[in-house]
């Protein structure tokens, strides 16, 4: 399905953007809550797949590298997960609203344009692991998921080529000398570490040994 991918992101772009323009938003929730669900067996493939912020990241993110542009990297007092929290019960609250009011809140239309600058000052990991409130919920919810891009490390060479093609900071690698690792709550499901791997050591597997994830995982690479 990963050859799809774009090709299916940018179908679900012109279907949000045309449920934007019909005012029918409360379509795509459900599509977000659908996927939410799922998140707990299938993993974050809303964000790979069907997310139109990240699509329209992507090619802001694809972009800058094509120009050699530098971005500013996550600032350490934002990683943090009482900013993350309180970002996510801020929009739950938002979003309560909405549902109960029926008020037209362009709630997902600011937080698509928000998603987009911040990509364009700073490394996409920011908005990915840190910011978006979507990607908080979708990381709680795929928590225990057992599916999702592993590294065989009977290949892997440790040269962390797929740390540094990761746009959500997904891969862990505290140590040189140890074998990288990628958290299957923080993965969006985008396969650029597959391609990019020169050994083929990634590949989208069925772990039935995975590890429980909590919070914790979402900042165990801070410093
Ligand atoms: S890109 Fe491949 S070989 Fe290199 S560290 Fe990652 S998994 Fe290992
Ligand atoms: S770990 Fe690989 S598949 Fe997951 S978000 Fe990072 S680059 Fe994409």
């Amino acid at each position: 399905m990963g050859k799809y991918r774009k090709w299916i992101q940018a179908l679900t772009l012109i279907i949000f953007g045309a449920l934007v323009f019909l005012g029918k938003m409360k379509l795509w929730m459900m599509v977000f809550f659908a996927s939410l669900f799922l998140s707990s067996i299938a993993g974050r493939f809303y964000c790979g797949y069907l997310c139109p912020i990240n699509t329209c990241m992507e090619v802001i993110d694809e972009n800058a590298a094509k120009k050699g542009k530098k971005r500013r990297k996550t600032p350490s007092w934002l990683k943090n997960d009482y900013i993350r929290i309180s970002i996510l019960v801020v929009f739950l609250v938002i979003m309560g609203f909405v549902f109960a009011t029926g008020k037209k809140l362009p709630v997902l239309v600011i937080l698509f344009f928000l998603g987009l600058i911040v990509t364009i000052f700073y490394e996409p990991s920011l908005w990915h692991r840190y910011l978006c409130p979507y990607g908080t919920l979708l990381a709680f919810f795929s928590a225990y998921n057992k599916k999702g891009y592993e590294i065989d490390k009977r290949k892997c060479i440790k040269c962390g080529i797929c740390v540094k093609v990761c746009q959500a900071d997904a891969v862990n690698w505290p140590k040189q000398n140890q074998f990288p690792e990628i958290q299957k709550n923080l993965c969006l499901v985008c396969g650029k570490c597959e391609k990019a791997c020169p050994q083929e050591a990634i590949s989208f597997t069925s772990n039935t040994k995975s590890k429980k994830r909590n919070i914790n995982d979402v900042t165990s690479k801070c410093p």
